[in-house]
C-alpha cells in the first residue's frame, strides 16, 4: 500500500520475515493438532509483535495502529487460527489494562503481556449473552477487599492458554450499568476450563468455554472503576473490529494471490483459464472488493491514530472489509474448482478460517445496526 511510512513499510517487512521464518513452518501441524504452538508468544514478544501499540514505557513499540493492522493483515494471510490468538492478546485482552488501568496495574500486567509470558485472553461472551452484552449473568460479589466471581464464559480465545483472563461480570443490577472488568488469574481457585470448541476453522487457535465458581479475585484486579465496564468494552471493541477486519484481509489477499497464480497455471479448452473472460471478471472483481477493503481499514487505523472518534469508521471497516473477504475467498474457491474443495490446495483453509469474521467482535447486524444508530445521531460523515 503505497501510503505508508517508512516506518510502517519496516515494520510490515518485519513482520512478513517473521512470519515466513517462524510461523509457516508451523502452521499444518498446528492446524491438524488444533493447539496454538505456546512456545510462539516470547518468540513474538522479543520481536516486538505483541500488543505493538503499547508505550515504550512499559516495553512496548510504540507503534501505531496502522501497524497493528499490517500485522493482523500478514498474520492473517499465512495463519488466521494463530494470528486469532496475538491478536486477541494483543488487543481486547490487554488494551482495556493500557487505556483504564491503574499505574499499579500497567505495571504489573503490561511487561510481561508485551514479552509474551503471560497470555491474555478476553471472556466477555456467555451462553446466553453473544451479541446483546448487556444481557451478561457473570456476577462478581463484593466481599471486604475481595471480589467472588459465579457465571460461565462461551467461545474464549486463548481461554485454555492464558495467565490471566480478563473478565466482564456484572456488579450490580440490570443492563450496561452494571458490568465490570477483571483481570482474573488463571491459577485462582474457582477458574475452570469446560471445554474446548470444535471449530470449523482458525482451528490453530485456543477457544474454549470457562466457568467460575466462587472465583476470588483481590479488589485491585478490578480495570475501571465498578459499572464501567460496558463503555471500556465499547472502546476495547473499536479498536479490535479493525484488527479483524485486517485480518480478513490478509486471508483474502492469500486467496487471491492463489487465484491469480491458479488462473494463468491451470489449462482448460486449450488455453489458461486466466484467458477466460468470466474467470478475468472475478479476478477484477476480486483485486476491487480487496482494494475497496483496505482503503477503508487503514482510513480508520489514520483516523484512531489522529485520536478521532471512530465508532463508526471500525464498524464501516469490519462490515466492509470481512464481507468483502468472505466474497473474494468464495470467488478464489471456484476459480480453482474441484482444487479448490481438497484439502490438498490451501483455498478450503481460507474458506474456513474467513468465515468466522463476519461474527467475532460484532456480527455484521451488529455493525449495521451501530452505524445506522450514528447515522440517524450524527449524520453522516463527509
Ligand atoms: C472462534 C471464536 C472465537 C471467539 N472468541 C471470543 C473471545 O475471545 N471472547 C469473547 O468474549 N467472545 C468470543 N467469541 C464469541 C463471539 O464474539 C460471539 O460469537 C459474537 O459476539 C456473536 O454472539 P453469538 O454467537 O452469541 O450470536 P447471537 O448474538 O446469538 O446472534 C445470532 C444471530 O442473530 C443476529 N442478531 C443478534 N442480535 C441482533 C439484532 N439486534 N438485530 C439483528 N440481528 C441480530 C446476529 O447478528 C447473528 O446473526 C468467539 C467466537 C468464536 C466462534
Amino acid at each position: 500500500m503505497s501510503a505508508l511510512t517508512e516506518e510502517q513499510r519496516l515494520f510490515r517487512d518485519a513482520v512478513r520475515t517473521f512470519c515466513r521464518q517462524e510461523i509457516v513452518p508451523l502452521v499444518t501441524r498446528a492446524e491438524e493438532a488444533e493447539e496454538f504452538p505456546v512456545a510462539l508468544f516470547p518468540k513474538l514478544g522479543a520481536a516486538g509483535f505483541l500488543c505493538p501499540t503499547f508505550p515504550e514505557e512499559h516495553g512496548g513499540s510504540g507503534a501505531d495502529t496502522v501497524c497493528f493492522c499490517l500485522l493482523a493483515e500478514e498474520l492473517g494471510r499465512v495463519a488466521s487460527g494463530i494470528a486469532g490468538s496475538i491478536v486477541a492478546h494483543s488487543s481486547i485482552g490487554t488494551s482495556a489494562i493500557r487505556d483504564f488501568g491503574t499505574v499499579e496495574q500497567k505495571r504489573r500486567y503490561l511487561p510481561t503481556a508485551i514479552r509474551g509470558e503471560a497470555v491474555f485472553a478476553f471472556a466477555l461472551t456467555e451462553p446466553n449473552a453473544g451479541s446483546d452484552i448487556r444481557a451478561l449473568e457473570t456476577r462478581a460479589e463484593r466481599r471486604g477487599d475481595r471480589y467472588l466471581l459465579n457465571g460461565a464464559k462461551s467461545f474464549i480465545t486463548n481461554g485454555g492458554i492464558c495467565t490471566y483472563a480478563l473478565v466482564a461480570a456484572r456488579t450490580s443490577g440490570e443492563g450496561e450499568k452494571g458490568i465490570s472488568l477483571f483481570v482474573v488469574p488463571r491459577e485462582a481457585k474457582g477458574f475452570e476450563v469446560t471445554g474446548v470448541v470444535p471449530k470449523l476453522g482458525n482451528r490453530s487457535s485456543d477457544c474454549v468455554g470457562l466457568a467460575f465458581h466462587d472465583c476470588e479475585v483481590l479488589s485491585d484486579c478490578r480495570v475501571g472503576g465498578e459499572g464501567d465496564g460496558f463503555s471500556i468494552l465499547m472502546q476495547s471493541l473499536n479498536g479490535g473490529r479493525m484488527v479483524v477486519a485486517a485480518r480478513a484481509l490478509g486471508i483474502a489477499e492469500a486467496a487471491f494471490d492463489a487465484s491469480l497464480r491458479y488462473a494463468k497455471d491451470r489449462k482448460q479448452f486449450g488455453k489458461p483459464i486466466g484467458q477466460h473472460e468470466a474467470i478475468q471478471f472475478k479476478l477484477a472483481d476480486m483485486a476491487t472488493q480487496l482494494r475497496a477493503a483496505r482503503l477503508l481499514i487503514y482510513d480508520a487505523a489514520r483516523a484512531k491514530d489522529r485520536g478521532e472518534d471512530v465508532a463508526m469508521l471500525a464498524s464501516m471497516a469490519k462490515l466492509f472489509g470481512t464481507e468483502a473477504a468472505q466474497r473474494v475467498v468464495d470467488m478464489a474457491l471456484q476459480i480453482h474448482g474441484a482444487y479448490g474443495y481438497t484439502r490438498e490446495f490451501p483455498i478450503e483453509r481460507y474458506y474456513r478460517d474467513v468465515r468466522l469474521t463476519t461474527i467475532i467482535e460484532g456480527t455484521s447486524e451488529i455493525q449495521h445496526l451501530i452505524i445506522a444508530r450514528r447515522l440517524l445521531d450524527q449524520g453522516p460523515i463527509r
